[in-house]
């Protein structure tokens, strides 16, 4: 039983309060048909709306079956709403985009029924109202009679005990009227309809009470409650709760019934998400472009560090002169150059190299120079074989495969194996087989095959020199054959390499390449031969090839000192690796400035050479980093704007989105929706809306990138007589990862900025909601 005491409700609208219901008490049974009748104006609409919960009573008690609804919350009212209620309104208040069905089943998804058990008792329902026909047409498809009774069994179809009908015949013609009144005049039966309406003669003849109201007051009863009550129901409280799943689906259809604005929005919104795609293929793009012109620019431009030996400053006459004299004598320098020591690179500053980090280069290639003792047979004779045009080749062979394209064999392995490399025109040197020992007056060219017959024997010291008394001395000419037949190793052409056309960097000209096993062979050789081992014991004091002591040699244009002499010797034994030069290719100009920092900071000063840094293109470097550095900050500058411009764009659209659906929202309330449903009906569709705009933005993005390939390639052949690089340079790269970001982003994007008007959706008082037309 419902059960009013002394309702008050005031409305405050712009500081003008007016009084709806003034002290209204009134009881009503569980079973009978109630009309009440009124004015316009008179408090009929705010006395139902109060006793459906959609409406806050000001003051005074309102009982639902003996218990106070004083401590109602929200949830409890929401509960309330979808199980005891259903209401019936006389604008129909029915969801346009759903079918007849599906607005009925509304409710019962609201109190989480299942799809069958909703079907069913939908049917049922609309059976009782007579349009079990009609169920599939959409509310539009129907007349006024037929829309209220649609209402009617949306009202009724949760089985609710009171039903509260505001007008419900307001619309409808005499005829149609009676009909509905038929019906509520069946379903009150079994269960309270409390009708609003203006029509006297038919509240009369149908129902089985009439309250009169005036002013907010009533002012007749023809059969108030007398009888002592007796609790015959309790309320029940079944959780309401709307599935996720009905969120979509209300959205989504909502979605198609508006297809043209639908389509506008995903364009509006996919607009933004083409952009910010766009700037993020442009500036991936041109990150690509400018690491290749930084590849291809550099490759040619290792940073060279070189040694050379230290001087003792008190020797140097030119410390004590002046530069750009005025004064007219030239002076005579005597013996300047000072030779102390041999130039080579020591072992520490290798082991430092070896800490920089490795990233910042793409290859280390050291001159290394060894002296081995090597033989070569030709068609007529055994000659001696110079080591020019013989280097040392990188143990990056990865590298080498980059920039170098084989053209017959394979590139060197182990020590066994050289390789030759000729030039772009597949060009040697004739130099280059004259030091080899081959007969070369007569050769206008080799075959490969020629090539990859040559084979050099390698001589061990103990071999190549032989002692005579206390001097060792190198074999004779006559004994080369034996020296031949006794090598070491024999080495072998594996390989014939030239440079790619493409190359960035040539780092080997035309000559022998062979491995650091080789070097390192015939170093731990030379060091444990008779004739290193001896002179290493000698020490100063004695040299192994001319039985005297090393002594400095002064000439007329330089001072070579003993310790100088001694290394050499051991260099032209094999003994010393010679390293003088080494060259860093790099593939970016900020790591140049890493590098040289890096190598500036090593100093030994014990050491016997001075290493010098020098690099081609330091002038450009760095202008060329802070260039970089500035143009990716822009490309992200501008990936930012459009995000917020097309952020702002869909949560305008959103908003409006709810402007429009007020009444629904209305609706939703009414049957029960909580206000979490709302937001979740809202969140729905901008999810709908953010994962379509992110599609289509993705496909204009793809449509566009080709067209502004093709316009940049032109703008770049018409301007520029530099195809290489330039020509296969695609502004806009679009990486995959870009299309989760994009969907991802466009979805979060158009939640978020959906989210404010969703909650203020959500927030919207019913009856409000409901006057929205
Ligand atoms: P009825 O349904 O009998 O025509 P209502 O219950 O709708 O009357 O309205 C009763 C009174 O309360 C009227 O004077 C109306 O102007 C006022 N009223 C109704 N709703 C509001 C509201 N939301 N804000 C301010 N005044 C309202
Ligand atoms: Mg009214």
């Amino acid at each position: 039983m419902i059960e009013l005491k002394n309702i008050i409700k005031v409305y405050n609208s712009n500081k003008i309060l007016s009084k709806a219901l003034d002290d209204i008490s009134v009881s009503f049974r569980d079973k009978e048909f109630v009309s009440i009748l009124g004015p316009s104006g008179c408090g009929k609409t705010t006395l139902l709306n109060i006793i459906g919960g959609l409406d806050k009573k000001t003051s005074g008690t309102l009982s639902i079956n003996n218990v106070d609804t004083i401590n109602y919350k929200d949830k409890d009212w929401d509960q309330y709403r979808n199980n005891e209620i259903g209401f019936v309104f006389q604008s129909f208040n029915l969801i346009n985009n759903i079918t007849v069905l599906e607005n009925v089943e509304l409710s019962l998804t609201l109190s989480g029924k299942s799809k069958k058990e909703r079907i069913k008792k939908a049917k049922e329902a609309l059976a009782n109202v007579g349009l079990l026909s009609e169920i599939n047409k959409k509310p539009n498809q129907l007349s006024g009679g037929q829309m209220q009774r649609v209402a009617i069994a949306r009202s009724i179809v949760n089985d609710p005990k009171i039903i509260l009908a505001d007008e419900p015949t307001g619309a409808l013609d005499t005829k149609t009227s009676i009909q509905i009144l038929n019906i509520l005049k069946e379903i009150a039966k079994d269960r309270l309809v409390i009708m609003v309406t203006h029509n006297k003669d038919l509240a009369e003849k149908y129902s089985s009470r009439i309250i009169n109201l005036l002013d907010g007051k009533i002012i007749s009863d023809s059969n108030p409650v007398n009888e002592k009550y007796e609790i015959t129901s309790t309320i029940e409280t079944k959780k309401t709760s709307m599935p996720f799943y009905t969120a979509i689906k209300l959205s989504f259809k909502n979605l198609l019934s508006k297809i043209t604005r639908t389509m506008l929005t995903i364009l509006a919104g996919s607009i933004g998400i083409i952009g910010v795609g766009l700037v993020l293929a442009v500036s991936n793009g041109v990150t690509i472009y400018i690491d290749d012109v930084q590849r291809v620019a550099l490759g040619n431009y290792p940073i060279t560090v070189s040694s050379s030996v230290k001087t003792s400053p008190e020797v140097s006459i030119y410390s004590k002169l002046e530069e750009f004299p005025d004064d007219n004598k030239v002076t005579i320098v005597k013996g300047n150059s000072k030779y102390e020591h041999i130039n080579t690179i020591e072992d520490e500053f290798f082991d430092y190299l070896e800490g920089m980090d490795k990233s910042l280069y793409s290859l280390i290639n050291y001159g290394t120079t060894i002296k081995m003792n090597m033989i070569y047979k030709n068609d007529t004779a055994y000659q001696k074989v110079t080591t020019s045009y013989f280097y040392e080749m990188t143990e990056n062979t990865s590298y080498v495969n980059k920039e170098y394209s084989v053209l017959s064999g394979k590139i060197p392995e182990s020590a066994e194996e050289i390789a030759l490399v000729v030039d772009s025109y597949n060009c040697i040197n004739v130099s280059l087989l004259y030091y080899l020992g081959m007969d070369y007056e007569d050769i206008e060219s080799l075959s490969f095959e020629d090539i990859l017959n040559i084979e050099i024997a390698l001589i061990a010291n103990d071999d190549f020199y032989i002692k005579v008394g206390d001097i060792y001395y190198s074999n004779s000419r006559s004994n080369y054959e034996n020296l031949y037949n006794n090598a070491i190793k024999k080495l072998k052409v594996v390989g014939i390499l030239r440079i790619k056309q493409n190359a960035t960097s040539e780092i080997y000209s035309s000559g022998f390449l062979y491995t650091k096993a080789l070097t390192d062979f015939v170093y731990e050789n030379a060091q444990n031969s008779k004739i290193v081992t001896e002179q290493i014991a000698n020490g100063y004091n004695k040299s192994v090839t001319t039985g005297e002591p090393f002594e400095d040699v002064v000439s007329l244009s330089s001072t070579q000192y003993k310790s100088y002499q001694y290394e050499s010797l051991l260099y032209s034994l094999g003994a010393i690796k010679q390293i003088n030069r080494f060259y860093i290719y790099t593939e970016d100009f900020a790591s140049r400035l890493e590098i040289e920092k890096y190598i500036k900071a090593y100093s030994n000063n014990e050491s016997n050479v001075i290493l010098s840094y020098s690099d081609y293109t330091s002038r450009i470097t760095n202008e060329f980093s802070t260039f970089v550095t500035v143009l990716t900050k822009v490309l992200i500058i501008f990936a930012s704007i459009s995000l917020v411009v097309s952020s702002i764009m869909i949560a305008v659209i959103t908003y409006i989105s709810v402007i429009e659906r007020t009444k629904e929202i209305g609706i939703l309330r009414s049957i029960g929706a909580r206000r979490k449903d709302i937001s979740r009906v809202f969140t729905a569709e901008t999810c709908l809306i953010g994962l379509a705009s992110g599609i289509t933005g993705i496909m204009g993005m793809y449509l566009l990138s080709s067209p502004i390939n093709k316009l940049v390639k032109n703008i770049i052949a018409n301007n520029t007589s530099l195809t290489t690089g330039l020509s296969t340079f695609n502004v806009v790269k679009v990486k995959p990862e870009f299309i989760v970001i994009l969907l991802v982003g466009s979805v979060i994007i158009t939640v978020l900025a959906g989210l404010i008007p969703s909650i203020i959706a959500a927030f919207k008082s019913p009856i409000k909601a409901l006057k929205n037309e």
